[in-house]
């Protein structure tokens, strides 16, 4: 692959093994589906991101619900082969040295994808330069943006000494990676002999690179104060540049990499609006996120599928054609999914889940926006459905970052209605919520809940998980679902499509619309019209599992912006 043209993808977090804690929720799983579907597709890719030692961390929920957090030990050489490549960058004028750790993924033909895993920790280097790839999301702005150096500039350094002389485009999957635009053009001044940065230049780097934005929430977009940035990075010409990369006095990653991608775009339809909003000066387009469906399809599912529709994970298409399975084996295998999932639950919790009763599962990272505690709202509402209408479960899981003190909160708060609702609802709130724990959540209930305050769900993807496994959601109309929802068919809404860029808080409403499907519709259909609830769920399959994968996904972005 090193003298074809390969796409380099760049990401600061990836999910690619259970057992090796390199990313912290959705941004890394998807980064970890992306690319083993590249490989599936012998999709020419290579991959850079940054060898978290620490990783994210290992949640411990105390009977309060109060979360703790213990770095997690892994052992890195079990995973990872060290390359013997050496280069160096500058960090606050020092010199620090970095090496990679090669992880290969292979394609189902046994095409192999490369990703290079950063690493400063080498004897070299100080003591503190050497912690500054232990630790994903952890630290300061300071420590953030010497990662973010690390990244984009070493990263994009450590290709080339790799022998990647011809990466054909160079894709931020996220800003975090946005200073390896400046890198490129130092590069191109290099090789041209410049002494300023010439349109030409700008020009060049841009037609390299492909810019992904994930998030409409403003703390997602990184920015660094330029004493920050000067202290760290030294100066750069680029950042004299009108309306380049300084925004409001500040280094704005987003914009670094808006200005300097020929193609860029959101992760959804709805993201693309409200991003083309938010930056109204780039033209930004949308290629809707997916997940990879060898790795999130159950075994039982799996054995279900290779039985109806040969071929459905070489061609995802294919999954459109569970519109023939009969529906007393799509119950079957939801039932033997649910088994698994219920086999942990009581095991972790000690809690005696009966594995007939209508279960609604939720989990994602804690953050207030996502309103995990929304189902709570009316709490004696709540309280009234199992003996007025029918009985449910609701499980939960979920890390809140280690800073954020309102996501602790909020899990805090799912530990109180929890015990208030111990005699009419069950409910448990499973601890580290990681990949493994994931699939099988995300394959083992009934109903898939979704409430952020839109817009704010750039995507989503746990929804995806669920809809391949046969499981509806029960969702805001944003994101992913504002495309995947048909009423009554894929699943089921809660609320109105919001509209505009501006958050559409609307607690009291969303909690009621929610109440109303539960009480009117899914409840009484779950329990009194089973065949019409296996309808949704074939539906869930053939027509959002077959579409809101990631070999779709990599197949637009062939298509639209790796090799026009
Ligand atoms: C899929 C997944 C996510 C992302 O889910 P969202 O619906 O995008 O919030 C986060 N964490 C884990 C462990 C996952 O498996």
């Amino acid at each position: 692959m090193k003298n074809q043209e390969a796409i380099a993808y760049f990401s600061m977090e990836i999910g690619l093994d259970p057992e090796m804690p390199t990313y912290s929720g959705g941004l890394g799983i998807l980064a970890g589906d992306t690319i083993r579907s590249a490989a599936d597709l012998r999709v020419p890719m290579v991959v850079v991101t940054l060898l978290h030692r620490k990783g994210y961390f290992f949640q411990k929920l105390d009977n309060t619900g109060w979360q703790t957090e213990e770095p997690v030990e892994w052992s890195v050489d079990d995973f990872l082969t060290e390359l013997p490549e050496r280069i160096s960058l500058s960090i606050e004028s020092r010199t620090v040295a970095l090496r990679a750790w090669k992880y290969d993924v292979v394609g189902f033909t046994g095409f192999v994808v490369p990703v290079y895993f950063l690493d400063v920790d080498l004897e070299e280097n100080s003591e503190w330069d050497r912690t500054l790839t232990h630790y994903l999301y952890g630290g300061d702005l300071h420590y953030r943006l010497c990662q973010e150096a690390i990244l984009g500039i070493g990263g994009v350094r450590m290709l080339r000494a790799l022998g990647y002389k011809h990466i054909k485009r160079f894709h931020m999957n996220e800003g975090h990676s946005s200073l390896l635009t400046l890198e490129l053009i130092d590069e191109y001044m290099n090789k041209k002999k410049l002494d300023s940065i010439t349109e030409e230049a700008i020009e060049y780097v841009r037609k390299k690179c492909v810019f992904t934005t994930h998030t409409p929430v403003p703390a997602g977009h990184d920015k660094f104060p330029m004493d920050l940035v000067k202290q760290v990075l030294g100066g750069h010409e680029a950042f004299e540049i009108q309306g380049l990369c300084i925004h409001e006095g500040m280094l704005n990653m987003t914009y670094l990499a808006l200005s300097l991608s020929h193609y860029i775009n959101g992760v959804a339809k709805k993201h693309q609006e409200v991003s083309s909003l938010m930056f109204a000066d780039y033209k930004i387009d949308s290629i809707t996120n997916g997940v990879n469906v060898s790795t999130w399809t159950s075994k039982p599912f799996h054995h279900l599928f290779d039985k109806y529709i040969p071929g459905w994970e070489e061609d995802n298409f294919n999954l459109r054609y569970a519109l023939n399975i009969p529906n007393a084996e799509i119950w079957q295998a939801h039932y033997q999914a649910k088994k698994q999932l219920f086999a942990y639950v009581n095991r972790e919790a000690n809690i005696g889940m009966d594995i007939d009763t209508l279960t609604i599962g939720f989990a994602r990272r804690s953050a207030t926006y996502k309103r995990a505690d929304l189902i709570f709202e009316n709490i004696e509402r709540l309280k009234k459905i199992p003996s007025e209408v029918g009985m449910i479960q609701i499980i939960f899981a979920g890390k809140a970052h280690p800073q954020d003190q309102d996501g602790k909160e909020l899990i805090k708060r799912i530990f109180q209605a929890k015990d208030f609702l111990k005699k009419d609802i069950k409910i448990v709130y499973l601890e580290n919520y990681d990949m493994e724990l994931g699939k099988l959540i995300t394959s083992g209930v009934d109903i898939w809940l979704n409430n952020p305050v839109p817009p704010r769900e750039a995507s989503g993807t746990s929804g995806m998980k669920a809809a391949l496994n046969g499981i509806p959601s029960l969702s805001i109309l944003d994101g992913w679902w504002s495309e995947g929802c048909i009423e009554g068919v894929t699943g089921w809404a809660i609320g109105e499509m919001p509209r505009g860029s501006e958050d559409n808080e609307n607690r009291t409403q969303d909690a009621n619309s929610l109440y109303d499907k539960l009480e009117q519709i899914i409840v009484p259909m779950f329990y009194n019209d089973r065949q019409q609830f296996i309808n949704i769920m074939r539906h869930a399959i053939a027509l959002n599992g077959s579409f809101f994968n990631t070999q779709r996904m990599m197949l637009q972005y062939v298509l639209k912006a790796y090799f026009i």
